[in-house]
């Protein structure tokens, strides 16, 4: 798993890289920032470092306050409807509910029953379980 936050800004200050939103945040405090001071951009954005956009947060919150704002919400591959995926599976997830996840799976088994059935022949009783393709 890799941190979503690599799409940050950097800029040069006394020779090396340094993330811009920190050192924004670092000038506004007046010191430098701790290890444990993670500095978030508030509306998600991690190219957005005005000021009132950037917010000092420990590591705890900034992970929860991104473990509840990642997540996209996109449109159902069934129905259309545009719904937010849960955390778990926010990649695998194509539908918005158990149900349009079964309707795709069943319109799927149909489209492969279709087009085997045009060379299916009429096999020899008995072994139902092993189908064998042509
Ligand atoms: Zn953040
Ligand atoms: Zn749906």
């Amino acid at each position: 798993m890799t941190s979503p936050n690599t799409r940050t800004r950097l800029i040069w200050r006394d020779g090396k890289k340094v993330r811009a939103h920190r050192w924004i945040m670092e000038q506004y405090l007046g010191r430098k920032l701790l290890p444990g001071e993670h500095v978030h951009h508030r509306n998600g954005n991690p190219l957005d470092n005005r000021l009132e956009n950037l917010q000092v947060l420990s590591p705890k919150e900034h992970m929860q306050w991104h473990k509840a704002h990642d997540r996209v919400p996109k449109p159902c591959a069934n129905c259309g409807q545009v719904f937010t995926p849960t955390q778990r599976q926010h990649k695998r997830q194509k539908c918005c509910s158990p149900e349009c996840a079964m309707a795709m799976r069943v319109v799927a088994r149909k489209r492969q029953a279709a087009s085997s059935r045009k060379s299916s022949r009429r096999s020899a009783s008995g072994s139902s379980k092993q189908k064998k393709r042509g």
